[in-house]
């Protein structure tokens, strides 16, 4: 290719002609909207004392499902192919399972992963996305990634979406909403009713993301399950994880269940061969694992309830959760708080000046963190 060297380099990539994001230095010019994306902060990992465990990411503290491992394996045996890419064994055993078509599924890299589709099939430039705030992290990222405007919405003072006034930001230019439930970092869990209401006043051509990556952890009756909503509701796309409750955080699959056409401009959003073959057969497994994964999940729930109540005696407020970790309002006291869990072998998830969100993890982890927060209250 020496010849194509020596072509003239035409004129326009030499003398840029100084767009938003033009740069005098010459370097290649970049997207104005990247500029002041906040880095995705991930939780810290456990540390190295005698005492160390990971309470900062929501992650499963359990091994694979029964059966899990075995066929993640058998996959590893064919790395050297692609994956399906159509993802068509889980496809149907989603299909399966959550009794929807397989026309209304679409997978990615993690939930987070078909988050981003969500937002590349509906927004950009000049469009508004809403969030309530604080949410999770990764939705002011990738909607700022598409350029389109993040509407944040404050929380209630008891911690919960504030409906009415998400549903009085929509504009003209409101393309999607997304909303967690139950919400990530603080737990709550928004009810039927409320929801129901929220959705009726939404207008029917702006899509509204139901995130439930923690769904299997819902113990309140009135909490709706997305996938009754999203029935009769073609504006409606639920968001599910194999991260969370299945314990597949490290081989990134998720899934979105919505109508055509948001199912399919899902699908021509998804990165080519995104989802590895081991993650599809890991999930597939895991889905037919129902049995173990209630057992997990239930001691998962015992224990939040165990850690909520001590964490109430010792006099904190702890907001109900509907989630696999509790958040305290800590305010100022967040990173100090933090310091005191990282001290005693547990790490946690600080948000300096608003508050920590703590993964609910095994009993001995969960009894350390107990112990800390009891101390960390009479020693202020
Ligand atoms: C953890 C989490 C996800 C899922 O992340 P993955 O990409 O599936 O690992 C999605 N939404 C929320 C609110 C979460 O907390």
């Amino acid at each position: 290719m020496a010849a194509s060297s020596q072509h003239p380099v035409p004129a326009q990539a030499t003398a840029p002609a100084g767009g938003p994001a033009g740069d005098s230095t010459g370097g290649p010019r970049l997207r104005a909207a990247l500029d002041g994306i906040p880095a995705y902060a991930p939780g810290r990992p456990a540390g190295e004392g005698p005492v160390s465990y990971k309470l900062s990411s929501n992650e499963n503290p359990y091994p694979p499902l029964p059966g899990v491992l075995e066929s993640a394996l058998a996959a590893a045996r064919s790395f050297n192919r692609y994956p399906d890419m159509a993802c068509s064994g889980l496809l149907s055993a989603l299909a399966e399972h959550f009794r929807v078509p397989v026309s209304h599924l679409a997978v990615g890299t993690g939930s987070v992963g078909v988050a981003q589709q969500v937002v590349q099939s509906t927004a950009g430039p000049g469009d508004e996305v809403i969030f309530a705030w604080r949410s999770f992290e990764a939705y002011p990222i990738i909607t700022q990634v598409s350029g389109a405007a993040a509407v944040r919405v404050p929380l209630t003072a008891g911690e919960e979406h504030d409906l009415a006034a998400m549903a009085a930001a929509v504009t003209a230019r409101t393309r999607l909403i997304f909303v967690c439930n139950p919400n990530n970092p603080t737990g709550v869990a928004i009810r039927r009713a409320e929801l129901e209401e929220f959705l009726d006043r939404v207008p029917s051509d702006v899509l509204v993301v139901l995130d439930e990556a923690y769904r299997e952890f819902v113990r309140d009756a009135d909490v709706p399950d997305g996938l009754d909503l999203y029935r009769e509701r073609p504006n409606v796309c639920v968001l599910r994880t194999f991260s969370k409750a299945y314990g597949l955080a490290g081989l990134r699959v998720g899934f979105a269940v919505a109508h055509e056409p948001v199912a399919a401009a899902l699908r021509k959003t998804a990165v080519p061969f995104g989802v590895s073959q081991i993650a599809q057969d890991a999930a597939v497994a895991s889905l037919g694992a129902g049995a173990a994964l209630r057992e997990r999940v239930d001691a998962l729930v015992a224990e939040r309830a165990r850690v909520t109540a001590g964490l109430a005696e010792q006099g904190w407020t702890v907001p109900d959760s509907q989630a696999n970790f509790v958040w305290l309002r800590l305010g100022e006291e967040a990173a100090a708080f933090a310091a005191a869990c990282e001290r005693a072998g547990v790490t946690v998830r600080p948000f300096a000046g608003e508050g920590v969100r703590i993964t609910v993890g095994e009993p001995a982890a969960n009894d350390v963190l107990l112990r800390t927060a009891g101390a960390f209250r009479t020693g202020r």
